[in-house]
């Protein structure tokens, strides 16, 4: 049987409470292993392991030694990529071809991307003339925050969890991971990687357990938490924003997305129905920059919802380790339940089926796990719930549009602003209406193409700040002013 500890000041322990939940596999249901969930004390143990490192061997380090120990995390997961891979695809139970080209390179490297950013990222400096003629000089210095709580979800686990973990750790800082409950693996895995690469103890720390009244909220009413950044759902945005206002800790907040897809009539067909499937089915449409309105221009309506259906008639369905399989189960029996509720919302609000909408027959073996079917409606109002409120499945509404003003406004009638993506062979256009996007990330003919010296977050609810590149500098540390008078 499977333990997963929590990870504190460099070794791993359970908890005095003596609590435990099960970790299991959303492809048959089957029990991985089970959770030692943190309490109070534990939580409290972490932050303050954090806060002392801070005063330790960690905080004397100078960058260029920081940036060789990261890139020697990096490495070190690349040489221990099957064991990650294996980890990541049983708590999630994607596909081993999604998460061996996504979530475990991408993860790995999160650790060199950011530390290069900030060794070439320039301070600011002015001169400033004074009365005597003599100036002073101005200068920016960044200082690590402090001790970074980071609350992360299911949905990509090592992958958000390291985009974060990278530039705190960079940046000098110490942190305390909250992973999701429902995915603890590669958080406790990544724990022994960091003791093998010398980082010293307590600069990386692991506290597992929920939300409320958990490991979650504990970690966030800790005011010896200097920071907080947390991807999750909305509402779960606005419970820790409450908790930061006390002590007025910053935040930086990833949050849902309704994201629009829109493909004009000038489109290149091929590429659009390639990225939509993607867009709309990878992960079983468990990421938050995924499409699940899409708006197609109405001379080729009919053949782009014929295409993408026949997409999703091919899609192969099965376990992880099936090198031909490209789509897995959702994460839990929970959130199987919450999709397959809007599944049956949608025929309620008078969708018409084009294909899906139910649970697929996976054979004896795995029918226990959480599969539903991959989705598309049509014929949905504007103000239908399914076209409004996140879903997070695999699942889409497609909806003719004729102009191009029209779809602009409906792809921005939401109160998210996470993402969009255009397809479109009009160069002029494609600006154009990327531009009117009231979005954090707009995609032109491509989708989840990440520049990690870009800048990444949301708009409107979801999310606040960004990070990614040298907007993860801004939070990531405290910049003061030097003034030196001559
Ligand atoms: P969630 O909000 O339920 O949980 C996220 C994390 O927050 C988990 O670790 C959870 O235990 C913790 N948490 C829950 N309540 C808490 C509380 N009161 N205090 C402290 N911590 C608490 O989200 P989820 O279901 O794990 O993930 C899916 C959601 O994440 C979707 O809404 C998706 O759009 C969003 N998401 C956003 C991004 C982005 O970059 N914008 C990326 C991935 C996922």
């Amino acid at each position: 049987m499977n333990e997963f500890k929590n990870f504190i000041n460099g070794e791993f322990v359970t908890t005095s409470s003596g609590k435990t939940f099960e970790n299991r596999n959303p492809v048959d249901n089957s029990l991985i292993g089970m959770v030692h969930e943190a309490g109070k004390p534990e939580v409290d143990a972490a932050v303050q392991a954090a806060k002392a490192a801070m005063k330790g061997p960690w905080g004397k380090m100078t960058q260029a030694q920081r940036i060789e120990m990261l890139n020697r995390v990096a490495d070190r997961i690349n040489e221990r990529f099957d064991e990650f891979l294996d980890a990541e695809c049983k708590d999630t139970g994607k596909p081993r071809k999604v998460a061996s080209h996504i979530d475990i390179p991408r993860g790995a490297a999160n650790f060199k991307a950011f530390s290069e950013t900030l060794a070439n990222h320039p301070t600011e400096a002015f001169k400033l003339d004074t009365p005597d003629g003599k100036g002073a000089l101005n200068y920016g210095h960044r200082k690590p925050k402090g001790v970074i709580a980071v609350i992360s979800p299911w949905n990509l686990p090592l992958l958000l969890m390291t985009f974060k973990v990278g530039p705190a750790l960079a940046c000098g800082n110490a942190v305390v991971v909250k992973p999701s409950e429902e995915t603890p693996a590669t958080a406790t895995l990544l724990g022994e990687v960091m003791n093998e690469c010398g980082v010293p103890p307590g600069v990386y720390n692991v506290v597992h357990g929920f939300g409320g009244n958990s490991a979650g909220a504990f970690l966030t009413a800790n005011t010896d938490v200097d920071a907080i950044t947390f991807t999750g759902e909305t509402s779960t945005g606005e419970t820790i924003m409450r908790a930061a206002s006390v002590g007025l800790r910053n935040i930086s907040m990833e949050l849902g997305g309704k994201n629009p897809g829109i493909v004009f009539a000038d489109c290149d067909m091929d590429k659009a129905i390639e990225g939509t499937m993607r867009s709309a089915f990878v992960n079983c449409g468990q990421v938050c920059l995924g499409t699940e309105r899409v708006y197609v221009e109405r001379p080729i309506f009919e053949a782009f919802v014929q295409r993408l259906k026949e997409g999703v008639e091919n899609l192969k369905l099965g376990r992880p380790e099936d090198p031909e399989v490209d789509f897995g189960p959702l994460v839990s029996q929970e959130h199987k339940e919450k999709v397959l509720s809007y599944y049956n919302l949608a025929v309620e609000e008078g969708a018409t089926v084009v294909v899906g909408g139910g649970i697929p027959d996976m054979g004896a073996e795995l029918n226990a796990g959480a599969w539903v079917e991959p989705t598309i409606w049509t014929g949905l109002s504007d103000d239908a719930r399914v076209v409004n409120e996140e879903i997070f499945g695999p699942c889409c509404h497609i909806r003719p549009f004729d102009t191009e003003e029209e779809v602009i406004e409906l792809a921005n009638d939401t109160q998210y602003g996470l993402a969009a993506t255009i397809w479109t062979e009009n160069s002029s256009r494609a600006v154009r209406v990327a531009e009117a996007m009231d979005v954090g990330l707009a995609w032109v003919n491509s989708w989840f193409l990440r520049d990690l010296r870009t800048a990444f977050g949301g708009a409107k609810e979801s999310g606040i700040g960004r990070e990614g590149g040298v907007h993860g500098l801004e939070f990531y540390t405290e910049t003061k002013n030097v003034c030196i008078k001559l």
